[in-house]
């Protein structure tokens, strides 16, 4: 079995041919220590909570923070597509903080799954947030059971395996709020049952798998045990 180690070499050769990564950690602006992210995120989101969100000088940023010298994204973030859940914006973070995945119900598949083991060997992921939220339009299609047509089947059959053991109601269909927190957690699961790299890494204390859901009306992440 491959390393922890070996792969990042192996991710470092691919890094040239696509995402550029940063070899470099000498800025206290440079990414976000492992014991301090779920500090940082709830901090982050109380600033977004008070609407005292940080202010940010774009341009230095994008353009000599992490155009020039390259990101350092410490947290990733499997979020979803919904345009109410913009992690960045959740929880008060700037360019190249977050790696960020968004997709139907935060639910992994084969293409997450392997951005995040990028994230992890090579530009240096030490965190994976599921973020799931409230008034999912994708968990409670999964929760209705009622085929979607095209490739929006997709996305249903990556949550429903989420809501099996759920208790149901008097319609015979497990709770959106419920539902939505399976799927978190289960999708999170997934992540290390579906990868080797990513279960290496959790294993050796090299990453750490959050759960949270956001409140789209409130603003609010709660973070789950
Ligand atoms: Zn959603």
């Amino acid at each position: 079995m491959m390393k922890l180690r070996e792969l990042r070499g192996v991710a470092a050769i691919a890094t040239t041919l696509a995402l550029s990564a940063c070899a470099t950690h000498t800025e206290p602006w440079r990414g976000i220590a492992p014991g301090a992210a779920l500090a940082e995120l709830k901090a982050g989101n109380e600033r977004f909570l008070d609407g005292d969100a940080r202010t940010h000088d774009w341009l230095h940023e994008r353009i000599h923070e992490t155009g020039t010298e390259g990101q350092v994204p410490s947290i990733g973030v499997l979020t979803c597509a919904d345009s109410r859940t913009p992690p960045e914006l959740i929880f008060d973070q700037g360019i190249g903080s977050l790696f960020v995945v968004r997709i139907a119900g935060n639910s992994q598949s084969d293409v997450a799954i392997g951005t995040f083991e990028y994230g992890i060997a090579a530009l240096g992921v030490h965190t994976i947030v599921v973020l799931g939220h409230t008034k999912c339009g994708a968990v409670a299609a999964a929760v209705a059971g009622k085929p979607l047509p095209g490739m929006m089947t997709a996305f249903v059959a990556a949550i429903t395996p989420a809501l099996a053991g759920l208790p149901k109601g008097a319609d015979g269909a497990p709770s959106t709020s419920e539902a939505e927190i399976a799927n978190c957690r289960w999708q999170a699961a997934q992540l290390t049952a579906r990868s080797e790299i990513l279960a290496m890494a959790k294993a050796s204390g090299e990453l750490t798998i959050l759960c949270a859901i956001y409140d789209v009306e409130t603003g609010e992440v709660r973070f789950l045990e």
